[in-house]
Formats: structure tokens, sequence, C-alpha cells
């Protein structure tokens, strides 16, 4: 088993994990540095996945990478856009929620988000990886108590299902237009999951660093919040 992965910031939500000779490439949505064909040149399987169809997440020119890449896992709600028609067919994988995919070199289990689309649970060589795509506490200070209601339970509703999920590393949302409220979804998700290392996504403002209170019952981990694209990390285990 790799005890070393690598993990490269794309942008917004956008991420690669190396895991030995696999790529794993979350919600590629621009890649200013560049970095992804050398990326791509150095791994032997390469899986895209993207957790929704919108622009930030999904962008149909993930099929300039077709020919290396050896599979597309997309949500659901991306199989009606044109974009993804042009990917080829015999290697796109479309997930529906609550969905599983187990291959002999990895396995895929879907969550659903509160957003569009799901959130991902990779496993490939003993690595769990769990990306969110833009499933988050979406708390917006300037909307309707009803609506803010509306986001707490849709979430809590939610992350029920991921009670007791395990991962070596999590993406999640910090996102810095919801200002305080940033940072709601994500320390819920660590109380109620068990999560070795946190890399804040959809960031979209100054480097998030987590307050005092942030990690509960002494379960204080490792966190990323990387600004600019092509910063990278080695994660070991
Ligand atoms: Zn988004």
């Amino acid at each position: 088993m790799t005890n070393e992965v690598v993990v490269s910031y794309l942008l917004n939500s956008g991420f690669s994990v190396k895991i030995g000779k696999t790529l794993l490439i979350f919600d590629y949505y621009l890649d200013p540095e560049n970095i992804v064909p050398n990326l791509i040149a150095e791994s032997d399987t390469v899986y895209m996945f993207s957790s929704h169809r919108h622009f930030d997440h999904f962008n149909p020119l993930i099929r300039q990478f077709a020919d290396t890449v050896n599979q597309y896992f997309l949500s659901f709600d991306i199989e009606g856009e044109a974009g993804a028609k042009k990917l080829p067919l015999e290697k796109t994988v479309y997930l529906n929620t609550y969905d599983n995919y187990a291959s002999e070199t990895l396995q895929v289990k879907t969550y659903s988000s509160t957003d569009e689309g799901v959130s991902f649970l990779v496993e490939v060589d003993g690595w769990h990886i769990f990306h969110a795509g833009d499933f988050n506490w979406w708390h917006w200070k300037g909307e309707t108590e009803e609506n803010i209601k509306f986001a707490r339970n849709r979430f809590a509703k939610q992350l029920k299902k991921m009670s007791g999920l395990v991962a070596d590393i999590a993406f999640f949302p910090v996102d810095s237009r919801l200002e305080e409220f940033c940072d709601l979804g994500a320390k819920e998700f660590c109380k109620k999951t068990d999560v070795n290392y946190l890399i804040a996504m959809h960031r979209r403002g100054p480097v998030w660093t987590p307050t005092a209170d942030f990690f509960q019952d002494n379960k204080t981990i490792p966190t990323w919040c990387p600004i600019k694209s092509g910063e990278q990390r080695k994660i070991t285990k």
C-alpha cells in the first residue's frame, strides 16, 4: 500500500490526488497552472470525477484528456448536458445518489448533495478520499428565515446518512461568501464523521483556518486551505 499521496489544487473544488500510479481528478473546472497534463503523464491510471453539472464543477473540456483517462465518473445530472455527450461513452459512468461502483482497482460510493448532484467517497489502494461536491450547510445571511431553516434541515438530513463515514482525506466547501458561517458545514461534517485530513475548497476568499472550537471532542486533524492554483501537499498515513 502507498503510504504517501500527493494532492494538487487546480481551482475552486478542483483537485487531483495521486495514489501511487493512480491519479484521481475531482471537479476539474480550470487548471490555470496547466499541471494536469504532467500529472497524467506520471500516472498509469487516471479517473476523473464531476460532482454536478454547474460550470465551476463540470467543464466539458475534460474531454481533451479522453485518450489517457480510464474512466469518467459523472453525477447523474450531467448526463443531459451537451458537453457530456462529447465524452467517450464507453469510458463514462453516470452515478446516482447512494450509488456504488466497484472494479478491481477502485470503489466509488456516492451520497446526496444539498445542492445539485452527488458527493463521492472513493477508495483506491486502501486510501479513502471524500469529495463533497457542493454538499454543504449553505447558510446565507441575507436569506429569509424559512430558507435558512430549509438549508439547515437539508444539510442535517444528508449528513445523517454520512454518519460514521471514514476517510483519510476529505474535501469540503468553506465558502467565504457565507462569511462567519463559512465553516458551519465543515464543522458538523467533521463532528459526525471520522476524517483524518480536511481540505477546504470552493473558498473564493482568503485562507481559512479553523477556530479554536472548530474541532470538538479532541478530534483535531490537520487542515489545508489552498488559494493558489498549483499548490501541492504530501499526505502520509
Ligand atoms: Zn459550486
